[in-house]
């Protein structure tokens, strides 16, 4: 439920490649609990944030705080064990391996050599079959990633990242490339799984898919938050029309 707690939260969080400040001094807070989006122009940091928070990439200064704990130096796969998971704009699956296989290979930290080769068990096998029904995708189990649709992969990737139990779920563009029916389903499960304990944070360009599933919405620009709230404010925000109008 939504204790209105931090959760996910950076303090002056600030990333520079060469001369670009992708990150200015970010001070965000996302609360425990609750389906919140990122959004902002393209350009404004917020793929480069998720890298940061997830330790793919070292931020030059600031900190980043989960539940409490600082995990700012933390390496990825220590961040995941905190409870974190994540999802890649460009989907990561493994293209020749059958979705089963994916989402068994996904729930082993130390990776796919470890889930293809590693001892299965029964509960293990079930568990992945359950979530790929959970997405919808169980007729596809055996069916290879690459032959799969691009929306099917994202909910394969989805799966995998779900695999491991994560209490909150960073989702890198849900929406991009994917047709309106998978769109729904996604919309849905997200509410289903958070309305089950799940935080989320969610970047994301599609702004019905935005304002109709989150409950807070936080507005990157140049690199740091401009505004946040509720989505029935950030749509009528004139910081927010600004900021995606280049005025
Ligand atoms: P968004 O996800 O909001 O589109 P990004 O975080 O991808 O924004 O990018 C923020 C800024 O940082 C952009 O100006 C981008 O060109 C720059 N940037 C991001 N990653 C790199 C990188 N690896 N090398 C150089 N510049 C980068």
């Amino acid at each position: 439920a939504a204790d209105g707690t931090g959760s996910l939260a950076t303090t002056g969080l600030t990333k520079a490649f060469g001369g670009v400040t992708a990150l200015d001094a970010a001070t965000v807070t996302f609360r425990h609990g609750l389906v919140n989006a990122l959004i902002g122009p393209n350009g404004s940091g917020k793929t480069t944030f998720f890298n940061c928070v997830t330790g793919m990439i070292r931020p030059d200064s600031g900190r980043t705080s989960y539940r409490g704990a600082d995990i700012t130096r933390r390496a990825p796969h220590a961040i995941a064990r905190a409870g974190i998971g994540r999802t890649f704009q460009l989907c990561r699956v493994f293209p020749r391996m059958s979705a089963l296989d994916n989402v068994l290979a996904a729930a082993r930290p130390g990776g796919l050599w470890r889930g293809l080769r590693g001892a299965r068990s029964r509960a293990e096998v079930d568990l992945a079959r359950g979530w790929l029904t959970r997405l919808g995708i169980e007729h596809l189990a055996d069916v290879e990633a690459r032959n799969m649709s691009w929306g099917q992969q994202k909910l394969l990737e989805l799966a995998g990242v779900l695999m491991s139990g994560p209490e909150t779920v960073l989702l890198d563009e849900p929406a991009g490339g994917v047709n309106p029916a998978l769109l729904d389903r996604i919309g849905s499960l997200v509410r289903e799984l958070n309305a089950e304990g799940r935080t989320f944070v969610i970047v994301e360009h599609n702004m019905d898919l935005v304002m109709s599933i989150s409950d807070h919405v936080v507005v990157f620009d140049r690199g740091r938050p401009i505004a946040e709230g509720p989505p029935s404010v950030i749509r009528s925000d004139e910081r927010v029309l600004g900021a995606y109008l280049g005025v």
